[in-house]
């Protein structure tokens, strides 16, 4: 079976999606420099697969490390994760993302080239339609304007993907635009692990349920949507991992640029977020109602019927298994992996 290189593939996404890899037959290798995560989560891998991974330390902006990894293994396809992705850390830093981010890109488009290596699937975010298309995004749409540098390195680098697509025809490259992936894996050995204060909902909700933040604020409730709160397109990173699966198959049998939105196409509220967890899981999440967050858009929600047309992927998880399967994790690993 072939070898798949996950560049960031200790973090949430890549190591959901180094199970379902190995569960399908795949051998993974992985190239993180654990600036966002851990080793312990790809030993976690090996634990509920039974299968083993080989595992590079190294940035990947280091082209004569990332050559290393290429020379030694006969990669089939990159799955590229690896990225900075704190939105509000992201205007703080704008050189950071764009050097971190667009780096790792073009790193990983060399060494493809050099190796002959054709396939790649890019971890984008539905980020890239900006504040001016209209909801449920379609991927025919063109990118919009983003809100922040974060967003703009996504943009760049499916540009730079496609451009190189274009200049290369061997090339085939899958931009697999996600909407929220929250939850984690049933075994509740894997899952997201943010370091110190969690930006995201799911996260801070289940810090919140684990006693590690004393509440959590919603942010604004006057959003032109049916409760007033923002609404979201969350997905099961499982389901989102089976994605990457799916796209994996069709880089091997295609060339040149595919869009895909990876999401459920259903929009839930912050509110409903909140009141399906503490129902779930039979508790109470402690929340007050705050200001709105600066570049929050009132609603992204997916139209997710090209995923299911061309790759025969669709989420099979419902709120509740998210809100259920993010608890376990979370409670299982008050503190994530340390
Ligand atoms: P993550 O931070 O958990 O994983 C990213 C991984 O990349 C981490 O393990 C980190 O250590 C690694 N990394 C970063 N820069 C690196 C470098 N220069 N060299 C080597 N490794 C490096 O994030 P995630 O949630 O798993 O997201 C994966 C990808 O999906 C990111 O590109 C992110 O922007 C994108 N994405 C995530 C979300 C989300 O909500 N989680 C939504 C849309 C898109
Ligand atoms: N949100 C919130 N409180 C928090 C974090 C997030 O109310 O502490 C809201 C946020 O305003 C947005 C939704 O939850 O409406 C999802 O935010 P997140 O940062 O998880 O994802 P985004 O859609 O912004 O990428």
């Amino acid at each position: 079976m072939s070898k798949i290189l996950l560049a960031g593939g200790a973090g949430y996404i890549g190591s959901h999606t180094a199970v379902e890899l190995l569960n399908a037959g795949y051998e993974v290798v992985t190239a993180d420099n654990y600036s966002n995560s851990c080793p312990e989560a790809l030993k976690r891998v090996e634990k509920i697969t039974g299968k083993q991974i080989k595992a590079y330390e190294l940035d990947i902006k280091d082209i004569k490390a990332l050559e290393n990894v290429f020379e030694e293994n006969d990669i089939d396809s990159v799955i590229h994760f690896a990225g900075l992705k704190a939105v509000g850390e992201s205007v703080e830093k704008p050189v950071l993302y764009y050097r971190n981010n667009i780096d790792t890109t073009l790193s990983l488009l060399e060494c493809m080239e050099k190796y002959k290596v054709r396939n790649i699937i890019f971890s984008s975010s539905a980020t890239v339609y900006g504040e001016e298309n209209p909801v449920p995004y379609t991927e025919q749409m063109k990118r919009g304007t983003c809100t922040n540098p974060y967003g703009w390195t996504k943009v760049m680098m499916e540009q730079i993907l496609e451009d190189a697509a274009k200049a290369q025809k061997e090339l085939s490259v899958v931009l697999l635009r996600y909407f929220n992936p929250i939850g984690a894996h049933p075994s509740g050995m894997i899952g997201e692990d943010p370091q110190g204060i969690p930006n995201n909902l799911m996260p801070f909700v289940a810090q919140v349920a684990v006693g590690r933040r004393e509440k959590l604020t919603i942010f604004g409730k006057d959003y032109d949507t049916p409760d007033g709160t923002c609404r979201r397109d969350y997905i099961h990173v499982v389901d989102l991992a089976k994605g990457h699966v799916k796209a994996i198959e069709y880089a091997q049998k295609n060339k040149g640029t595919e869009v895909f939105n990876l999401g459920t196409g259903t929009p839930y509220s912050v509110a409903e977020i909140v009141d399906t967890f503490e129902r779930v899981n039979e508790m109470k999440i402690n929340h007050v109602y705050g200001e709105r967050r600066a570049g929050d858009l009132p609603e992204s929600y997916a139209n997710a019927d090209k995923a299911l047309e061309i790759l025969g992927w669709k989420t099979e998880k419902t709120l509740e298994d998210m809100c259920r399967d993010t608890w376990n994790w979370q409670k299982n690993n008050p503190n994530g992996y340390k």
